[in-house]
């Protein structure tokens, strides 16, 4: 069986009965896979919609699909994770952005902490954008993971409280995750997730997190780099909510 590829065509290209690839979705469609009229798709646009459906025309500047069904929340899980994570240095954001999406992360805040090692510009948060775009295609997805503005450490603990769950990754003074997390299991919540840099956070940062009554998680009793850190909290969260159990016969 060939694979499955997926379009991504945002909501204002969706009208009616019809999706519309433009830019690189066309070209990709057209000219890299050569899908002719009459051929079936699949197109997601990046709010948890996707529309099943058939080319109907494959023009200069775009290809016409008229959709033929509509699914909802394809490929998404019920719980809504968001990972704040300080950026590693070098790419290995990079690779924590695309296998994050992977897994279901529906939102990357750039974390500035006390001992950040680097910021998060203008130019990597649209690259960061990009990958999870690549990333929700790949992994049918219907969601399209927003890569948001930095913000800093303090000014994230003041907005824990507006989701259904806020922790902490660090080793000591752990709480169990799973009860921490029981009363969520199977429910649609949001939640967020705090990784430090490689240098950890700092005295003060762990205790306005305190202050903040974020509980601290444990990943073991290992150092882990910050990249393999925020990968392993969301796959233990998302584990500990049961996300990771239910199938999919399309795949
Ligand atoms: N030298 C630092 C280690 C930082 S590792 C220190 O002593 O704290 C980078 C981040 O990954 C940490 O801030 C923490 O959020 C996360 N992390 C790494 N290993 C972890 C573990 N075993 N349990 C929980 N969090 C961990």
């Amino acid at each position: 069986m060939s694979r499955r590829e997926f379009f991504y065509a945002p909501p204002a290209q969706i009208a009616g009965d019809e999706a519309q690839l433009i830019g690189e979705e066309h070209e990709h469609c057209s000219r890299v896979l050569r899908k002719t009229p009459g051929e079936s798709l699949t197109v997601v646009d990046g709010e948890g919609h996707t529309f099943d459906g058939v080319i109907a025309a494959i023009e200069k500047l775009r290809t016409r699909i008229r959709i033929t069904q509509r699914r909802e929340n394809v490929g998404e899980p019920r719980a809504h994770l968001t990972l704040a994570q300080a950026v590693p240095k070098g790419n290995r954001f990079d690779w924590l952005v695309e296998k994050g999406t992977e897994i279901g992360v529906s939102a990357f805040i750039p974390l500035r902490c006390e001992r950040s090692e680097t910021a998060a510009s203008a130019s990597k948060r649209a690259r960061w954008q990009r990958l999870a775009l690549a990333a929700m295609k790949q992994s049918c997805r219907s969601f399209l993971p927003k890569i948001e503005d930095e913000r800093s450490f303090s000014e994230l603990c003041g907005v824990a409280g507006s989701f259904d769950f806020a922790l902490l990754a660090h080793p000591a003074q752990a709480a169990p995750l799973r009860e921490i997390l029981e009363p969520y299991r199977g429910r649609t919540v949001r939640g967020t997730i705090f990784v430090g840099p490689e240098g950890g956070f700092s005295h003060a940062e762990l205790e306005m997190a305190k202050q903040a009554s974020i509980p601290f998680f444990s990943l073991g009793p290992r150092r882990l780099r910050a990249e393999t850190a925020g990968l392993t909290a969301v796959i233990f969260v998302f584990a500990t909510l049961g996300e990771l159990e239910s199938t999919n016969e399309n795949l």
